[in-house]
């Protein structure tokens, strides 16, 4: 039995093993006899097999081996098809298999296998933990730049079979770049999708959230077809910064339509970077691959032809009724158009839109009674209750006594903040003197000498009696 050191913040396994191998004194030849009957098995650095057994030997939990310190929730994510065989082949000592599932050698991405780290993790880790190690975050395929720092990670090739190495930890380096702030965006999101999908299996299909929020920004045609010249044209816009190291992964040019109808296509096989850079301009955040995503409105029996002519001059009317300043449920019920789709229009032609104000049911206003009473901000009470903060103020000044209840409830927070500083300051300088008090909490002192003065007389030190000619 061997005892792995703990886990870091988003720490793979590999690296788990290397400090293991570093610190116990323990061989990777005996490391890896012991748990594969082999010292020749060659262990992945994000898509590590032999988790079942690791775990065993290590008295560890297998499922969070899997889904926190290896990349498969990510690729069992964005290859649906081969998710289970991908997860058994990892769990038994597959390596080779599991590779296979993973698709990676067919998507000819033409990337030799390594380790990445960013430069300022380092720094932050050395200084934090005392020691470096390598994030799973970093080590997703085509992604080359920090998620935290948007700096360009460095690569380590891993040129021998055997990975387990003493000391094969990330180095302290003083050349720190940056990458475009495309690669930043999608660094980010990627890491924001891993940490997610560790935490909760998605209820969606990537391609049913593609499809929904494609919808949503107005790529779909009402029967439901993409857009894909004016898709492709905003898509290929919001790359173009990106550096073309990896010319697989991003579209080759404009009208690349492929690129994107693999990425639609529900058993399509691509390279998880694809789908990360596509999802990073489609998605705000990676929340939205988890949202609760109502039925999307693609209505086959509509058969109205997908006619250029016919869209542009229903575009002209909406936008006509749009200036006259008519609610959008109106303009919806004449036109049969989507409420999205004329807040879009009417966005990118800078038409203020009236939204019918949300209605103030009975309960909402007991929410937001309830909140002021307990003193929240009338902007946190606003957005919480998602209606405005005019509406906020009006129900408050309504309500007899809340009024006053919230002055006292924010008399009451100054005086704990200005008390404990005081006495914060009291207890740090004991030998201090009023003079000194008056001149370090300036602030504290006048607002408890105004408000407060009572106390403030019983924590302050006593008086000095002045010491004049009369004095002993
Ligand atoms: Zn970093």
């Amino acid at each position: 039995m061997f005892q792995l050191p703990k886990a870091f913040p988003d720490e793979v396994l590999l690296s788990r093993l290397i400090r293991f191998v570093t610190i116990s004194g323990v061989s990777s030849t005996t490391l890896l006899e012991s748990s594969f009957s082999s010292k020749k098995t060659s262990i992945h650095p994000f898509l590590t097999s032999g988790l079942s057994r690791i775990a065993e030997l290590c008295n560890e939990d297998v499922n969070v081996l899997l889904k926190e310190q290896t990349l498969a929730p990510l690729f069992c994510f964005y290859l649906p098809v081969h998710a289970d065989y991908l997860q058994k082949m990892m769990l038994t000592n597959n390596g080779a298999k599991a590779f296979r599932a993973s698709q990676l050698a067919s998507f000819g991405s033409g990337q030799s296998l390594g380790l990445k780290s960013c430069p300022l993790c380092v720094q932050e880790d050395l200084s934090n933990y005392g020691v470096s190690y390598w994030h799973r975050s970093h080590q997703v395929p085509g992604v080359a730049t920090c998620g935290y720092h948007g700096t360009v990670l460095s690569f380590l090739e891993l040129t021998q079979r055997q990975r387990i190495i003493r000391q094969l930890l990330p180095q302290l380096e003083t050349k720190i770049q940056y990458s475009p702030p495309v690669e930043y965006m999608v660094a980010a999101f990627s890491t924001q999708l891993l940490g997610l999908l560790t935490a909760e299996n998605p209820v969606h299909k990537v391609t049913d959230a593609y499809r929904y929020y494609l919808n949503e920004k107005g790529y779909l045609t009402q029967s439901g077809r993409v857009r894909r010249q004016s898709l492709m044209h905003d898509f290929y816009k919001y790359i173009s910064k990106h550096s073309s190291t990896n010319a697989a992964l991003i579209p080759r040019k404009q009208d690349d339509f492929r690129y994107l109808s693999q990425l639609l296509d529900e058993d399509g096989s691509h390279h998880p970077y694809r789908h990360l850079l596509f999802g990073t301009w489609l998605f705000n955040s990676a929340k939205q691959v988890f949202a609760y995503l109502p039925k999307p409105i693609l209505s086959n029996e509509n058969t109205e032809p997908d006619n250029k002519y016919n869209q542009q001059a229903v575009e002209q009317e909406c936008l006509a009724l749009l200036k006259t300043g008519k609610s959008l449920a109106q303009i919806g019920r004449e036109t049969g158009k989507s409420r999205c789709y004329l807040k879009r229009i009417a966005l990118l032609n800078d038409i203020s839109i009236n939204l019918k104000p949300k209605l103030l049911t009975q309960k909402v206003i007991n929410a937001i009674c309830s909140l002021a009473y307990y003193g929240f901000h009338r902007r946190e009470i606003a957005k919480r209750c998602g209606v405005g903060i005019g509406a906020v103020e009006q129900i408050i000044s309504s309500r007899p006594g809340l009024v006053e209840r919230r002055k006292q409830c924010r008399f009451e927070s100054a005086r704990r903040k200005n008390r404990v500083l005081l006495l914060r300051y009291l207890a740090l300088h004991p030998e201090s003197i009023r003079k000194d008090v008056k001149r370090d909490c300036n602030s504290a002192f006048f607002w408890l000498y105004l408000n407060d003065r009572a106390w403030l007389e019983e924590a302050l030190p006593d008086k000095l009696h002045p010491s004049g000619r009369y004095s002993n």
